[in-house]
């Protein structure tokens, strides 16, 4: 499980970065709703933090260097600063009392301190000590005194997002890398791995989501707030929920898609690890079974065992003769006859070497081989860095009695040249799993996996020496992935012959982090696209929302100037109109010198039908009326309810005369007018002419009394106001 999510953590690196530069997005927005520099030191901390989580990523893809670690620690510890800010700004603004921004460089100083003298993890463990954790803490500590005076949702929001800062300051601020300065030698990555299964980074990542999310829903609540909308609210919650499932299901297929393609990469190179363990395999069986083929050949010759023989006839020098063409062919260092108690009867060496053959003489090998059984062995000799096979052959006679034993020895010398050019790192290991032989120098004598101390000792009494530390974390008995050195390598075994050795070879795959990168890249342009997205359609929702407002308030008011200037019951335009509109056409008909006449009329006896049939009745005559009349006026005539029965008709470019014609026709029409309540509704019209010099009040006034007459004079009737200036067949003339 460790081992997995180890291998995951790129994508862990990447998720994490991302909820951060989320958390740094949201701040930012809220400030536009709530312009405090707090949240923009938030916003801040977010962005870089969430960069150096990337910066993280881009280490362990293109590999980390001294300068760039040093870089991502200052990056990290910058980033604190900028949290440590927002609580301080927070909690300044809410009355406590805070030191100053002298406390940064005050918390800087051990840091630095630290790093300088003892290094980078010092200085990112101190970082996160001095500066993370109070950081992280004091804003957990803001949010938590926040919730505490908020209420209702705002409450268990900033509850969430205290709690979140509280379990990230222990998670990021207490759990650091491993170094030599306490706690640090304890609570380090490694220590919580082991204890929980799961790197830190996981944790970190997790809450670092959570935090996001918390930071996020506040700033829904205050534009809900802001928004004040049902509608609205309605609408963000799902965006939240179409954000939140749409946001898991990226990041869960980006992660299927990237373990896919790190898996077409992971095979490649265990195809690759195929191939070359075959190749070291096959040079080293060419030198092995050559040599085991010669001595079973010469232990099966007829002179050995002639030589051998109790009445043997063949002579020392025949049997030296063959034994030297042998090892000639066969390559070999010496190679020697010995009779059944192990005396050697007959050796011979290689060219190439001044080695004799006494040191063999004490080996078990010898006493093995006397017992019948053939012998394969590889020998690491330390004083002169040379890998030797050994190989010894019963010598039987025809009953199968064993007469002696044959051994040939020969360096690997050739097969180690042969492969030395082979680019992935190739080991052979003895029995007990230390490296012998290697194409890399570095590995030699080195146990492959961590080994017990008694082996520790046997292979420095017998090798004279051994360097540490094992190069492999565990011992592996088949083929599988093992971190070496920071890097993802395959690690291959398979068994050196008979000799009990064994070839591993080592394929480190740089890459893999690389080809998982193409996941990665296509899952952030997902997210941002995705984010994208749903932040738009956040912004229309909002901005269709407002515009809907600024359209109801816009016909509220078109409205409220319609009914400012309509009369309610009729529809007909009311008495404010009406003067504002008398007095536009008596100042028209005083430029363009044009008649203009006024009607007033009045229904007779309305009174008997309110009395008769009721209010209601009335009311309806009312508006019946008004249609009767307004059916008969041109577009340029005006028509107004002047008062409760009482109506006004402004008539431009009327002289007394068309007036008057105009009221005698309103008069016909409404008298035949068959209503729907009452048998008969009669009006009394009264008419005046405009003269010169006329208020609207005089013209009024004249038609009023025009009216009066009207109704004095019998009612349903037209009386015409006479004019002022009488005889005069002009008009208006001065
Ligand atoms: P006349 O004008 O012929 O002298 O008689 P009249 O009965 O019409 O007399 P007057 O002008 O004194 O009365 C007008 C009546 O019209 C009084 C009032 O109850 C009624 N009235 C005024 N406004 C409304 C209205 O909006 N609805 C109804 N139903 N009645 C109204
Ligand atoms: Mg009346
Ligand atoms: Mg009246």
């Amino acid at each position: 499980m460790a081992e997995f999510l180890e291998s995951q953590l790129d994508f862990i690196f990447f998720f994490y970065g991302l909820a951060f530069i989320l958390l740094g997005a949201v701040s930012f927005a809220i400030r536009r709703t709530d312009d405090h520099l707090a949240w923009v030191m938030l916003g801040t901390f977010g962005l870089v933090h969430g960069a150096s989580e990337w910066l993280d990523l881009t280490a362990l893809i293109l590999g980390d260097s001294p300068n760039f670690a040093w870089f991502r620690t200052a990056v990290m510890v910058g980033s604190y600063i900028f949290l440590g800010e927002f609580a301080r700004l927070v909690a300044a603004e809410t009355g406590f009392k805070v030191p100053g921004r002298w406390i940064y460089p005050v918390l800087l100083v051990p840091v630095v301190l630290g790093g300088w003298a003892e290094g980078n993890p010092e200085a990112n463990a101190l970082g996160r000590y001095f500066i993370g954790f109070p950081s992280a803490m004091a804003t957990a500590f803001v949010f938590a005194y926040h919730a505490h005076r908020l209420g209702g949702r705002d409450s268990r929001l900033a509850i969430g997002a205290a709690i979140g800062f509280a379990l990230y300051a222990i998670a990021a601020g207490l759990i650091v890398p491993e170094a030599p300065i306490w706690p640090a030698t304890i609570l380090h990555y490694g220590w919580f791995i082991d204890l929980t299964g799961m790197p830190i980074q996981l944790i970190r990542g997790l809450l670092a989501c959570w935090m996001s999310f918390a930071i996020w829903s506040i700033w829904g609540q205050k534009l809900i707030e802001q928004m004040a909308s049902s509608g609205y609210t309605k609408h963000l919650y799902r965006l939240y929920v179409v954000t939140l499932v749409s946001m898991a299901a990226i990041l869960v297929s980006g992660w299927v898609l990237t373990q896919y393609l790190g898996g077409i990469y992971k095979q490649n190179i265990e195809t690759e690890s195929e191939g070359h363990v075959a190749l070291v395999k096959s040079h080293l069986a060419r030198e092995l079974e050559m040599l085991d083929a010669m001595t079973v050949s010469l232990a099966g010759s007829p002179t050995i065992e002639s030589l051998l023989s109790k009445d043997g006839r063949t002579g020392l020098e025949e049997a030296n003769e063959v034994l030297k063409l042998d090892v000639k062919a066969a390559g070999a260092i010496f190679g020697l006859v010995m009779d059944s108690t192990g005396r050697v009867i007959a050796s011979a060496t290689g060219i190439a070497s001044n080695d004799t053959a006494p040191e063999i003489m004490v080996s078990p090998m010898v006493s093995r081989a006397l017992l019948g059984q053939p012998v394969h062995q590889l020998i690491y000799s330390g004083d002169r860095d040379e890998t030797r096979y050994s190989v010894s052959s019963p010598v039987r006679n025809d009953t199968g009695e064993i007469l002696g034993t044959v051994v040939m020895e020969k360096s690997l010398d050739r097969f180690s040249r042969d492969l030395a050019g082979i680019e992935m790192p190739f080991v052979l290991t003895d029995q007990n799993g230390i490296v012998t032989l290697s194409n890399r120098s570095e590995l030699l004598l080195k146990p492959l996996w961590p080994v017990t101390p008694r082996a520790e000792d046997a292979a420095r009494a017998r090798y004279g020496s051994l360097s540490l530390p094992p190069i492999l974390k565990t011992e592996i008995t088949d083929d599988r992935w093992q971190d070496l050195l920071g890097a993802r390598t395959f690690v291959q075994i398979e068994p050196a012959g008979h000799s009990g050795w064994s070839i591993v070879t080592l394929t480190t795959a740089r890459g893999i982090f690389a080809s998982r990168v193409l996941g990665i890249v296509i899952t952030l342009m997902t997210t941002a696209t995705a984010l994208v997205y749903l932040a738009g359609r956040e912004r229309r929702i909002h901005d269709r929302l407002q515009m809907d407002r600024q359209m109801e308030l816009e016909a509220l008011a078109k409205d409220l100037s319609q009914q400012a200037s309509t009369d309610a019951l009729t529809g007909l335009s009311n008495r404010l109109s009406f003067d504002r509109r008398l007095l536009l056409e008596i100042a028209r008909a005083d430029r363009y010198d044009t008649p203009l006449s006024l009607i007033l009329f009045d229904i007779d006896r309305f009174k008997r039908v309110n009395d008769q049939y009721g209010h209601q009745v009335g009311d309806e005559v009312l508006i019946e009326l008004a249609e009767v009349i307004s059916d008969r006026l041109r577009k340029t005539d005006f028509l107004a309810r002047w008062g409760g029965e009482e109506f006004a008709v402004i008539v431009p470019h009327g002289e007394t005369t068309s007036a008057a014609n105009l009221a005698e026709t309103l008069r016909q029409a409404v008298k035949s007018q068959p209503f729907s309540t009452v048998d008969e509704v009669t009006c009394s019209f009264g008419i005046a002419e405009l003269e010169m010099g006329d208020k609207p009040a005089d013209l009024l006034a004249r038609a009023d009394a025009a009216l009066y007459e009207a109704k004095l004079n019998g009612r349903d009737r037209v009386e015409t106001a006479p004019k002022k200036h009488n005889g005069s067949g002009l008009h208006r003339v001065a």
